[in-house]
């Protein structure tokens, strides 16, 4: 029989898998004897056989749910639906992976009419009951049976204005009363049928509704922005509950060992008195700091200092934990690696090494390669900042730079940023919908929530930079706009700055800077550098990407792409004089007058490279996307190489093709137009020789691209080798070069031990690699790749990450063959997966030399190598 249910005294921290990681956090707190509520967590694999069973949960379940329930009751000494001493609980959702605000969570369960009248009367808190009820049924109509919350708040909130009171708190123990039997009747109206008053019936249904929220639509969101697999399914938690609500001696909160914006070692976070569950993160009151419980009641703080110091020793690492009060005792109700920025996760890493809590390895497993692009991002221009005017100030919820013009909702953000704009979300409060907007914006600004609201946790874990809770604007989400104390009223599409480092929001666009790695991020990289094994280079086509590159750490150009340099205004004429030519002279005199550009460009690459690697690839793009379209263009074009308009236009026509990207590109190209490879090859051989004169020593690495058959790269091989040879000649010098390939067409995968014979080195171009071997254009397969993921066929973008089992499986093959023939050679990747962390790691695994990214992704992909070599060990 499979155990489907774990008492929080039968598991631990590592059961993460199967408890998910709330359930594994909550049994090892239970062994290492903190104070935690009671209770035992559902499994991961009856998450998945509900879903194998068609979204039931079997009577084998069922059955060890009651047994738990049963020593449960046993153990509190209470019994759920009892008048006098009832057993409430919470339903709690818990995955693998933190996934905070996207499942659900149902609190006060067991409550009916009865046992809320006996509950009353038992604690003498006829307040405390009723909101307890009021509580459970506007969660469960909105959790369980997904009614909007909507009609539950609007009732409250007209109750509190009828009452002429402020706050939830403010009122009475009969108007308590009277909000839980009026959402009753709301509940009725919606459902059809009463509020059910069965507490093993709410409790089954709870738990059903927990392992339904997994495949929810945010939760999916959020499960492909973070790479979770759906199939890890979530845990539910079912615990003894403990109030917070109960009286002015009564609270809850959140806390961080350590600051999660800035890393700062200080105990972090904030708590309601009298409050219970998600009224901290919500914004139904603004929370105190947690120093302020220190006055308020300060054994309690103590207690919670000293377990926070626990749990950060344990666990070695940053806590973030919920915590509720019940007349004056502290319950922990959850702990967990918190999340924080990049800038945080830095000096945390740092710190802890410098505390000897962690090893460097083990801090350099400590921070996701991913985080570190946020640290890459631009900081507003110092000098530009000064002249802003400051209109609002808000909380430094998450660090960074942000300006953009301002919308007030997700979906707007979206379609702004597919049309190109600079983006700032301006929202009352975030919610889990708007989760693609968030991303989508360059940065978020609310009105309400503190440090911990759903804006600032969820900025934080995107590296967006954000500013919350200023209530000093007010805003109207009817009519989009946003107006400051002294009146001033910014529209949809106006321009405004925030600062997620300050809090401080600004009136207008502002001037943002590079940024560079310095301090606690170049310690960190150092570690990092020192344990990996993988080269990280760079693609990179001008001087300027490369010298960005070089900044970030580059140890190399893994790829240059020469047709970038053709597309500039004076040269496209000449290149189109070359395309459209009819006689090879004509061609060839074109071409002459494009040398010395690409002659100048090389040569600045290779000084900008200071001696490291440069691979440079030939020609590759088909040659249509270099044709004039227009008639404006045409014109003196051929007045240019003497031919009739007419004439050349067909000749433009002829060249058109159906499948370009399978047509008339790389290689063919030179086979067809040898004459554009030897230009560029005196380009780069002249252009390495003047360079070496002046003190470089490089060595140029010519890759051919788009090869298929051993034939094609002998023939250009041979071209290549001619041209430079004589130019080495003439010159009376000695230079060494190198010629190798592309491996990007399955064909040449195959056969790469022959065409290792000819190429001294291979390049996986893994983006035409993965389009040729899915048989699926890149540019096309977004359209229908959405349903490959919502039918579960696709976990991920092929094309951001290897698919290790068919293109990787490719890769390895291709990398052996090679190796087999030229035991020495070198092997790399270029394309969008050098700079994604899985794909980093593959290379690794596999024996590559280096892999090649854009500039801004080469820290990612020096830690992704490093930890590589961490995780193999
Ligand atoms: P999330 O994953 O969204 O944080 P949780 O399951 O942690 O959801 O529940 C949210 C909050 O509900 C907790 O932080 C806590 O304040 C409250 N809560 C959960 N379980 C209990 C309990 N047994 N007693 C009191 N409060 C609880
Ligand atoms: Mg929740
Ligand atoms: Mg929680």
């Amino acid at each position: 029989m499979t155990k489907y249910v774990y008492s929080f005294k039968e598991g631990n921290k590592d059961m993460k898998n199967l408890l998910g990681g709330k359930g594994a956090n909550l049994a090892e707190m239970t062994s290492i004897g903190l104070p935690v509520p009671r209770g035992f967590t559902v499994t991961t694999e009856a998450c998945n056989k509900y879903y194998d069973d068609s979204e039931q949960i079997s009577e084998e379940v069922k059955e060890q749910i009651f047994t738990y329930l049963n020593d449960l009751e046993l153990e509190t000494n209470k019994k759920m639906g009892d008048k006098t001493n009832p057993l409430l609980v919470s339903v709690r959702s818990g995955a693998r992976a933190s996934m905070p605000g996207m499942m659900d969570t149902v609190l006060n369960l067991g409550l009916n009419d009865e046992v809320a009248s006996g509950f009353a009367i038992a604690t003498n808190n006829k307040r405390f009951a009723y909101d307890s009820y009021r509580r459970f049924i506007q969660m469960f109509a909105d959790v369980v049976k997904g009614y909007p919350k909507s009609s539950f708040e609007r009732l409250l909130d007209s109750i509190k204005e009828e009452k002429n009171v402020k706050y939830d708190t403010d009122l009475t123990e009969d108007d308590m009363y009277e909000v839980a039997f009026k959402f009753k009747e709301i509940y009725k109206n919606i459902s059809g049928v009463d509020f059910p008053q069965d507490p093993k019936i709410q409790l089954v249904e709870a738990i059903t509704a927990v392992f339904r929220s997994w495949n929810n639509e945010r939760a999916n969101i959020y499960r492909k922005m973070n790479d979770i697999p759906s199939i890890w399914g979530t845990a539910v938690n079912v615990q003894e509950m403990v109030y917070g609500n109960r009286g002015n001696d009564c609270g809850t909160g959140v806390a961080f060992t350590r600051n999660p914006a800035t890393g700062e070692n200080k105990l972090y976070g904030e708590y309601l008195i009298n409050a219970q569950g998600e009224d901290v993160v919500a914004g139904i009151r603004t929370p105190q700091p947690i120093s302020t419980l220190e006055n308020e009641m300060p054994e309690v703080f103590n207690e919670f200092n000293k377990i926070a110091h626990i749990l950060e020793n344990h666990y070695k690492d940053m806590q973030d934990m919920e915590f509720t009060i019940e007349k004056g005792k502290l319950f922990m109700l959850q702990t967990r690696n918190g999340k924080r920025t990049a800038q945080a996760a830095l000096k945390i890493a740092v710190d802890l090494v410098n505390e000897k809590m962690i090893t460097e390895n083990e801090a350099l497993l400590k921070v996701e390669p991913k985080q570190l692009d946020q640290l890459l991002h631009p900081n507003f221009d110092v000098e530009a900042l000064n002249n802003a005017k400051i209109i609002a100030t808000g909380l430094a919820a998450s660090p960074g730079a942000g300006t953009g013009k301002i919308y007030f909702n997700a979906e707007d953000i979206s379609e702004a940023k597919n049309r190109g704009e600079k983006t700032l979300l301006v929202r009352l409060e975030t919610s889990p919908e708007d989760i693609q907007g968030m991303s989508d914006a360059n940065g978020i600004l609310t009105i309400r929530g503190g440090m911990t609201s759903h804006a600032a946790v969820v900025a934080r874990g995107m590296g967006r930079c954000c500013v919350s809770g200023c209530g000093e604007l007010k805003i109207d989400e009817t009519n989009k706009t946003i107006t400051t104390k002294d009146g001033q009223v910014f529209k949809e599409g106006d321009y405004m700055s925030i600062d997620g480092s300050t809090g401080y929001v600004y009136g207008s666009e502002i001037k943002t800077v590079e940024p560079e790695i310095s301090g606690d991020f170049q310690i960190f990289m150092s570690w990092a550098d020192n344990v990996k094994k993988l080269k990280i280079r760079t693609n990179a086509d001008t001087p300027k990407d490369a010298i960005q590159a070089r900044k970030f750490g580059a140890e190399g150009i893994g790829l240059c792409r020469t047709e970038h340099m053709f597309f500039e205004e004076n040269r496209i004429f000449e290149f189109r004089k070359m395309i459209s030519a009819e006689t090879v002279e004509q061609r060839i005199l074109a071409l002459e007058n494009i040398l010395p550009y690409q002659r100048k460009d090389f040569e600045d690459l290779f000084r900008a490279m200071e001696g490291y690697p440069v691979v440079i690839r030939y020609l590759d793009p088909p040659l249509h996307e270099f044709l004039p379209h227009t008639d404006e263009e045409i014109k003196p074009l051929a007045l240019s190489l003497g031919v009739s308009f007419d004439s050349l236009k067909e000749r433009i026509e002829s060249l058109k093709e159906f499948n370009p990207m399978m047509g008339h590109r790389g290689c063919r190209l030179a086979i067809t137009y040898p004459e554009i490879a030897v230009m560029q090859t005196r380009a780069v051989i002249e252009a390495a020789i003047n360079v070496n004169k002046e003190g470089l020593n490089v060595t140029p690495e010519i890759m051919i691209p788009l090869v298929g058959d051993v034939k094609e790269l002998e023939y250009i091989k041979k071209i290549v080798c001619q041209t430079a040879d004589e130019i080495i000649k003439n010159n009376q010098i000695e230079m060494k070069y190198e010629i190798g390939t592309m491996i990007e067409i399955p064909r040449a995968a195959i056969t790469a031990d022959k065409i290792a014979k000819v190429a001294e080195f291979f390049s996986f171009g893994t983006n035409d690699l993965t389009q040729m071997t899915y048989g699926f254009s890149r540019d096309d397969a977004g359209k229908f790749l959405n349903d490959y993921y919502s039918k579960k066929i696709f976990e991920s973008d092929p094309f951001a990450k290897i698919d290790q089992e068919g293109v990787g499986e490719l890769i390895k093959m291709a990398a052996e063959k090679g190796r087999s023939i030229r035991p020495n050679m070198s092997l790399g990747i270029c394309g969008e997966h050098g700079g994604e962390p899985s794909s980093v790691e593959f290379c690794h695994n596999i024996g590559l030399n280096y892999v090649s990214c854009s500039p801004f992704r080469v820290p990612l992909a020096r830690l992704a190598a490093a930890q590589a070599v961490i995780k193999q060990k």
